[in-house]
């Protein structure tokens, strides 16, 4: 029944995420893309308020005048035909969206069927007589250009479009609908087709949320991409959390209910978001988690001056306000230090196990710089970072397997590493070593739940290491024994896991400067090939020789005849 879908599933297994990572953000991209979005979200939360900021706080209006624009709210003098043109252009981006993905997935069946019509029938002249599409090298090129195209406009569409669009979207489609649906009895067609259009628009853009929710992680410790999620379920949470305050917040903003009722949907959304986010942070980039904590806290801390100030005292707060605002953001930026650097126990089956791990990874490079400074430095450092000092000096003392085990190698002179180089090194080795022995240690029917720390185990080895060649052991183990225990999702993650590995270690073979594991490399790939060199060079020489003694012997022959 489903047999259809089955070159979708394919397709979405093994081009997916190699489409939708067509570009990384880097930090200029992605430092704006936040404040932009987070400059929306302000406004969604604030604006609301506008008359208590007219009497209270004249200053925050000008704010709000300011990142009106930038949520592309641009219904100055109550016009509907801003909107109105605004959800038109969502609706065809979103269908352009759609297409592409459309056309590339025909793209991938042509190739594919070009392939398998490749193995059946040789030579290829013959096979293209057969089906009469003899490409010229224009057309073909037309058509990777179209197919780069397409590519780009969905990495566009996934990346971007979230910072630049999603809250606009929402706020307006659910402006447009609730007006339409409370204000007019008698809808003309018109009317009616923009309200179909808007409901078109709001649930898209529901579906690309999910969309990026389930994609936009990334399992190297490496920074690629800056705004990437981390991936564990508490930041799906907090995600889940921001989206249900932005539409509330614009539902009853529409309702034109009672304005306490919405300070304390709020407070309480807010502070649940604080907690959430202080605890498990968004992204993989310490600065945006930093950025996302100060200006949510800042939107807490005026929407209380607001309840307390201009609902509770009806008292000015502009002054306040201005002393409240560094104020916030010092506190957040302390607390968000405290939390980071708060000691964790140590577990393998911790939900937060990869998080410890990256982030004592981030430590250890933050620590030790990238070059050299005196080892009494690090003494003094350490202390501060307490998860760093006590996972490094925690095996040092526990380690049972002295000779036999990994540290042995890192030899320590009164208690101190010899340099900081090799407590880097070490500090790598250690984190390899935690997790062989959380993925050995969990069980095998359970794969589900641990497939996330194998990635991120795996592109460890790759990235960080640089043993691609490990990493690649590993993934085809992954692929050879739980492959078809997962889910889909978790089916395409291990294939761009595999692609990236694949990436590193073609990498590694071409470097020159890796002589012997370039030659092993090709001894293994060339095995079958090589035998059978050797196997005719023998027998060309074996027959060689069989001329030769014949001749010779013919020859001693006629010799002594003669
Ligand atoms: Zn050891």
């Amino acid at each position: 029944m489903f047999k259809c879908l089955i070159p979708i599933k394919l397709f979405y297994s093994s081009q997916f995420y190699q489409i939708y990572n067509k570009f990384s953000r880097n930090k200029s991209l992605s430092l704006l893309l936040i404040l932009i979005s987070q400059s929306q979200i302000y406004y969604i939360i604030c604006h609301p308020f506008n008359n208590l900021f007219n009497m209270y706080a004249r200053p925050l209006i000008l704010f709000n005048k300011f990142f009106q624009n930038i949520n592309l709210d641009l219904n100055y003098d109550d016009t509907q035909i801003w909107s109105e043109i605004f959800l038109f252009l969502m609706l065809a981006m979103q269908l352009l969206y759609i297409l592409c993905f459309v056309h590339l997935y025909c793209c991938y069946r042509v190739k594919v069927q070009k392939q398998l019509q490749r193995k059946h029938y040789e030579p290829i002249q013959y096979r293209e007589q057969q089906l009469g599409i003899p490409f010229t090298q224009k057309e073909i090129y037309s058509i990777i250009n179209l197919i780069g195209v397409s590519e780009f406009y969905i990495t566009f569409g996934t990346k971007i479009f979230k910072y630049l669009f999603h809250y606009p979207i929402i706020q307006l489609a659910l402006r447009k609908i609730l007006t339409l649906q409370f204000q007019y009895t008698n809808l003309n067609t018109y009317q009616i087709l923009v309200l179909i259009i808007t409901y078109l628009v709001f649930i898209l853009n529901i579906f690309s949320y999910f969309l990026n929710e389930a994609h936009d992680v990334q399992f190297s410790f490496k920074k690629i991409d800056y705004l990437s999620r981390f991936y564990s379920n508490m930041t799906k949470v907090q995600s889940l959390k921001i989206e249900i305050l932005i539409i509330i917040v614009s539902i009853l903003d529409n309702l034109e209910i009672d304005q306490i009722a919405l300070l304390l949907v709020d407070t309480s959304l807010l502070i649940l978001i604080i907690a959430i986010s202080y605890r498990h942070p968004y992204y993989q980039e310490k600065l945006m988690n930093k950025i996302q904590i100060q200006s949510f806290s800042l939107y807490l801390c005026i929407i209380l001056c607001i309840f307390i100030f201009a609902e509770g005292l009806n008292q000015d707060f502009s002054e306040l306000i201005l002393i409240l605002i560094p104020l916030v953001f010092q506190i957040s930026n302390l607390m968000f230090v405290q939390q980071e650097n708060k000691t964790e126990t140590l577990s393998y089956k911790n939900r937060n196990f990869d998080y410890l791990m990256m982030n004592i990874y981030k430590q250890c490079e933050e620590a030790l710089g990238r070059n050299g400074i005196l080892l009494n430095d690090i003494k003094y450092r350490l202390p501060k970072n307490l998860n760093l000092y006590a996972l490094s000096t925690n095996h040092i003392i526990s380690c049972q397997n002295v000779n036999g085990c990994f540290c042995s190698g890192y030899k320590k002179q009164n208690d101190h590493f010899i340099t900081r180089q090799q407590f880097k090194y070490y500090i790598k080795e250690l984190i390899r070593f935690h997790y062989e022995l959380k993925l050995l240690s969990l069980n095998k029917n359970n794969s589900q739940k641990y497939a996330k720390s194998y990635f991120y185990y795996i592109l460890y080895l790759s990235k960080v290491i640089k043993k691609p060649t490990k990493a690649f052991h590993e993934i085809i183990k992954l692929k050879n024994n739980m492959y078809t225990g997962l889910n889909l999702l978790d089916q395409m993650f291990t294939n761009s896991v595999e692609l990236l590995v694949k990436d590193d270690f073609l990498r590694m073979i071409e470097n020159k400067s890796i002589t012997n594991q370039k030659y092993d490399c090709f001894k293994v790939f060339n095995y079958n090939k090589s035998i059978n060199e050797w196997k005719e060079q023998f027998w060309c020489f074996a027959i060689k020789v069989k001329i030769m003694v014949c001749d010779t012997i013919k020859q001693e022959s006629y010799i002594t005849n003669n």
